[in-house]
């Protein structure tokens, strides 16, 4: 198995990432034998070495989100040098699965859910039966390309095996966090323009209901399960963001897990469905910290560009509810989005101002294949046409007239450590403006540090709290 992940890092360790973890269960279930390992550029090399290492028959790549880049050189590196059979799933080939099938070298693409189909399709080639009909595969085939609707939902996630880790080499990620992450459910309510799960909802209509969860019971069998293989975990992260959008289901976890894990625990937010009761039900089950998605303080770029039906007067009331609860809080920030004016960047900061989160982590807005809001910024004609490495490297993918992108840059450096200092930024940004060195201003000796890669980032160490590492993720 190969990750190909959109990473800033040359050299990348495997992800834990849920769909991969169930699939690679199912199959080691099965008898297979697995490797896994992370790429996030291409390196023939070390492709090579490994598979001249493992010796595989087979190779299924997850790719992640602008990874198509990676894959793609992957896959046609494969094709010419070891002749063997490739699978790609994930989210790049769900997104976009003409082009990623459309790679010389793939010989299916698997779309959604990899556990309903990819071991069919192993089992099927191994056995010389047809593999072609395999529901939720598109396959290159002698008689040309074949696309196979999507299989049904599986309904009762509890059927599902946990998900393995130890692939993930899931020991270090545990001794440096002291952390497991945990899925509870699949899928998500919401409608956010700039997120995948709109796709997902579309594309599995007809197949059963795209939100389902897991029993708390379930969840505390893997908690149980995780924590006498890992002892250094001590606290949870829920990782999905739909972790609390369904009341019953969450009074009733919130009794389970504080009778048996007790643990406390990070989980993701939505304000919009957040009142006294979540925050009481939180607060009984052992919820430590809550990262809750801010996005924008314009209203015209939360709820008409992302959709996301959140308004300030609630985003206020969570932070309220939380803080007076005890639990910290982070609030997660986009900057550049579509629309995104010095107006509305100063209404963001406001906006935290006034909500003064614990932590605050803030992101540059990437248009993601496959969403809504990678279709306005086409018609906008605002895409700049950047390879992936520009995402890797933070440098922002679109470019505004009304806020150019380099401005966006400067302004993304910036912004999490104005948000924790609002009252501050205004003589900041004026520090900014006063040259001390090239490429250096007054403003980057007090406040921004250097690091590795160039880039600069916020010295308030608050900011990092919460790092993608947590996985608190999309659906
Ligand atoms: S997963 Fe998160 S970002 Fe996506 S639709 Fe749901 S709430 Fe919005």
């Amino acid at each position: 198995m190969l990750q190909m992940l959109a990473s800033s890092d040359e050299q990348v360790r495997p992800r834990f990432n849920q769909w991969l973890g169930v699939l690679a269960s199912v199959l080691a279930g099965e008898g297979h034998e697995l490797r896994l390992r992370a790429f996030s550029r291409y390196q023939s090399g070390h492709l090579h070495d490994e598979i001249c290492r493992f010796l595989p028959q087979l190779i299924y790549i997850d790719a992640d989100r602008f990874a198509a880049d990676v894959t793609r050189h992957a896959v046609e590196f494969v094709g010419r040098n070891h002749a063997l059979p490739v699978i790609v799933g994930g989210a790049y080939p769900t997104a976009q699965p003409d082009q990623a099938l459309s790679i010389p070298g793939v010989l299916a693409i698997a779309i959604g859910e990899p556990e309903s189909c990819v071991p069919r399709f192993i089992d099927a080639r191994a056995t010389g039966d047809s593999f072609e009909q395999t529901p939720g595969l598109w396959a290159n085939t002698g008689a040309g390309v074949v696309k196979n609707d999507l299989a049904s939902l599986t309904q009762s996630l509890d059927l599902l095996p946990f998900a393995d880790r130890e692939l993930f080499d899931y020991a270090t990620h545990v001794t440096r966090t002291h952390s497991a992450q945990v899925s509870v459910c699949r899928g998500c309510p919401n409608r956010c323009s700039y997120c995948l799960n709109d796709w997902l909802t579309e594309i599995y209509l007809g197949k059963g209901p795209w939100v389902r969860r897991r029993s708390p019971a379930n969840i505390c069998d893997e908690i149980d399960t995780l924590c006498s293989r890992y002892e250094q975990i001590e606290r949870l992260v829920f990782v999905d963001h739909a972790f609390a959008l369904d009341a019953e289901w969450l009074a009733q976890f919130a009794r389970v897990y504080a009778g048996r894990a007790g643990m406390p625990f990070t989980c993701h937010l939505r304000a919009n469905a957040v009142d006294a009761d979540t925050v009481r039900l939180l607060t009984d089950a052992g919820c430590a910290h809550a990262v809750v998605e801010v996005i924008s303080g314009s209203d015209f770029i939360r709820n008409e560009i992302f959709d996301m039906d959140t308004t300030d007067r609630q985003i206020e009331r969570t932070f309220r509810l939380l803080e007076a609860a005890g639990i910290s809080t982070t609030a997660v920030n986009l900057v550049g989005s579509p629309y995104e004016t010095a107006v509305t960047v100063e209404q963001t900061l406001t906006l935290n101002e006034r909500i003064d989160p614990k932590h605050t982590m803030t992101r540059l807005f990437a248009p993601l294949p496959g969403t809504r809001a990678e279709e306005l910024v086409q018609e906008c004609g605002w895409l700049r046409g950047l390879g992936e490495h520009a995402f890797r490297d933070n440098e922002p993918l679109i470019h505004m007239p009304a806020l150019p992108s380099d401005e966006v840059r400067a302004i993304f450096d910036q912004f999490n450590w104005q948000a924790r200092h609002p009252r501050a930024a205004g003589l900041m940004r004026l520090l900014d403006r006063i040259p001390v060195a090239p490429g250096r201003s007054l403003y980057d000796l007090f406040v921004r540090q250097p690091v590795p890669n160039g880039r600069l980032l916020p010295a308030d160490p608050r900011a990092i709290a919460v790092t993608e590492s947590d996985g608190v993720i999309a659906p």
